[in-house]
C-alpha cells in the first residue's frame, strides 16, 4: 500500500464528535476522566514525548524520584489520600492488577474474586497462570455480593488445593450495576485467613473518598482515566509497606557478559511507568480530585433523583441495590423495549431520540434494559436528562405517573 497525501490527510485534523462541549455524555466509563481545566492546560504543556524525563536524577534514575515536576511529592501525596503507604502510577487499573496478581501468586495458586469483577481481573489472572473462584451474587434483581461468601469460597479453595488463595480480589463498585459492596466486611473475613485483599476502586477512587487504611485493604488498584479526570492511560497502585515489598520488588539480574545490574528499578514496572503527559494531567487533577470526593453525597442525590424520576415511566425499575450508593445507573425499561418492537428503527430508536436532544453515552441498541453514568453532571444537566426521557415515553404513548 502506498501511504499517499490524500490517504494520510485524514490522521491531520481529527475532531471528537462527542466532545463535552456538544454533547452530555452519561457513559459510565467517561464522566470521571473529564479532565480539569488545569489537565487541560498541562496536557498541551507535557505532550512531548518523555516530557517529565528532563530532571530524572543520574545517581536514582526513577520516575518516582524525580522532584521537578514533582512526581515524588505526587508519589506520597497520592498514598495518603487513600490511606495507603506507597503508591505508583502505572498505565490502567488492568496493569495494576497485573502487577499486583503477578507479585502476589505463583502460576497455579487461586485468586478468590466477586462475580461481578471486571473482565480484565480475570484476564489479569489468565496472564499469571492463576485459577478463579468466584463469589457468587444474588442475582437478579440486585445482584448482591454477600461478604460471607468469601469465607466460603476461601474454604473451597483450602480443600481444592490443599492451601490458602494468594489473595482476594474486592470489586469496590461493578460496572454493572454500580452495587457497592461492604469492603469493611469481606477484609476482615480474609484477613481471618491471611489473605490479602486488592481493592479495585476504577469506579470510587477520585470520585468519592477512600481511605484504604479504614477499609483495611492491602493494595487499592484504581483507572485514572475514568475516576481522576486525568487522560488515558494512567492507573493508580497503592498498597501497604508490606506489600510494597513485594509487589515493588527491586530487579535483580545480572548481564553474563556486561555484568550489568539494575538494582534500582522496581521489576514489575520495568522501571518507569507513565513519563509523559497523562501522568501531568492526573497531577494537575489532583487538588480538584482532592477537592470534589467531599461533593460525593451530592453526587448520589443526583442519582437517587434521577432514578426516581426514570421510574414514573411506565415499566421502568433500577436494578442493583437500593437506594443507590454509586453514580452509575442501570435501568430496566421492558415499556420502551416494546416500542422498538414496533419501531422501524427497532431498539436504535432510543439511541436516536436521545442524540436528537444533545445526550449520548447509551449503548446504541440497547432498550430492554441499559446503563448511565450521571457524575459530575449540573443539576440542571440532571433534570434535563431524565426530561429528555419523559418527552420519549409520551411521544411514544407510554404512561408518565
Ligand atoms: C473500568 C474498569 C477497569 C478498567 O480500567 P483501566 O484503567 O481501563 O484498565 C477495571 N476494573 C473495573 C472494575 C472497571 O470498572
Amino acid at each position: 500500500m502506498i501511504l499517499t497525501k490524500e490517504r494520510l490527510s485524514k490522521y491531520l485534523s481529527i475532531t471528537r464528535e462527542f466532545s463535552e462541549s456538544r454533547y452530555i455524555n452519561v457513559n459510565p466509563i467517561q464522566r470521571g476522566g473529564v479532565l480539569s481545566k488545569e489537565a487541560r492546560m498541562a496536557l498541551l504543556e507535557w505532550g512531548d514525548g518523555y516530557s517529565v524525563c528532563d530532571f530524572c536524577p543520574p545517581q536514582a534514575p526513577r520516575l518516582d524520584k524525580i522532584t521537578k515536576p514533582p512526581i515524588s511529592d505526587f508519589y506520597d501525596d497520592l498514598a495518603a489520600f487513600l490511606g495507603m503507604d506507597e503508591a505508583r502510577v502505572v498505565t490502567r487499573c488492568r496493569e495494576a492488577k497485573l502487577i499486583t496478581f503477578l507479585m502476589l501468586s505463583k502460576p497455579g495458586d487461586y485468586i478468590v474474586l466477586d462475580s461481578l469483577a471486571h473482565y480484565t481481573s480475570y484476564l489479569a489472572a489468565e496472564v499469571v497462570g492463576a485459577r478463579v473462584k468466584e463469589v457468587p451474587n444474588s442475582g437478579y434483581p440486585e445482584f448482591k455480593i454477600n461478604p460471607e461468601d468469601y469465607a466460603v469460597k476461601i474454604e473451597e479453595v483450602l480443600k481444592e488445593s490443599g492451601k490458602l488463595p494468594a489473595l482476594a480480589l474486592i470489586t469496590h463498585v461493578d460496572y454493572l450495576y454500580g452495587n457497592l459492596v461492604d469492603v469493611v466486611k469481606i477484609a476482615k473475613i480474609c484477613h481471618e485467613y491471611n489473605v490479602p485483599v486488592v481493592l479495585n476502586a476504577a469506579y470510587t477512587a477520585g470520585v468519592s473518598p477512600v481511605d484504604g487504611k479504614k477499609l483495611g485493604v492491602d493494595v487499592i488498584v484504581s483507572s485514572g482515566h475514568k475516576s481522576w479526570a486525568a487522560c488515558a492511560p494512567t492507573g493508580i497502585l497503592a498498597m501497604t509497606s508490606e506489600m510494597a515489598s513485594k509487589i515493588l520488588k527491586t530487579s535483580s539480574i545480572e548481564g553474563d557478559i556486561s555484568k550489568r545490574r539494575f538494582a534500582m528499578k522496581e521489576l514489575a514496572l520495568l522501571g518507569c511507568t507513565v513519563m509523559g503527559a497523562p501522568l501531568v494531567t492526573l497531577m494537575a487533577s489532583f487538588p480538584y480530585v482532592v477537592e470534589r470526593v467531599e461533593r460525593w453525597g451530592e453526587e448520589l442525590e443526583k442519582a437517587r433523583f434521577v432514578v426516581r424520576e426514570l421510574e414514573r415511566i411506565d415499566g421502568f425499575r433500577q436494578l442493583g441495590i437500593k437506594p443507590k450508593m454509586h453514580t452509575l445507573i442501570h435501568m430496566e425499561s421492558k415499556s420502551f423495549y416494546e416500542v422498538s418492537k414496533k419501531h422501524k428503527r427497532r431498539g436504535f430508536f432510543l439511541y436516536d431520540e436521545l442524540k436528537a436532544k444533545g445526550i449520548v453515552g447509551l449503548q446504541p441498541g440497547l432498550t430492554k434494559h441499559f446503563k448511565f453514568n450521571v457524575y459530575g453532571l449540573t443539576w440542571s444537566q440532571v433534570k434535563y436528562f431524565v426530561e429528555a426521557f419523559h418527552d420519549i415515553a409520551r411521544k411514544y404513548g407510554v404512561e408518565v405517573r
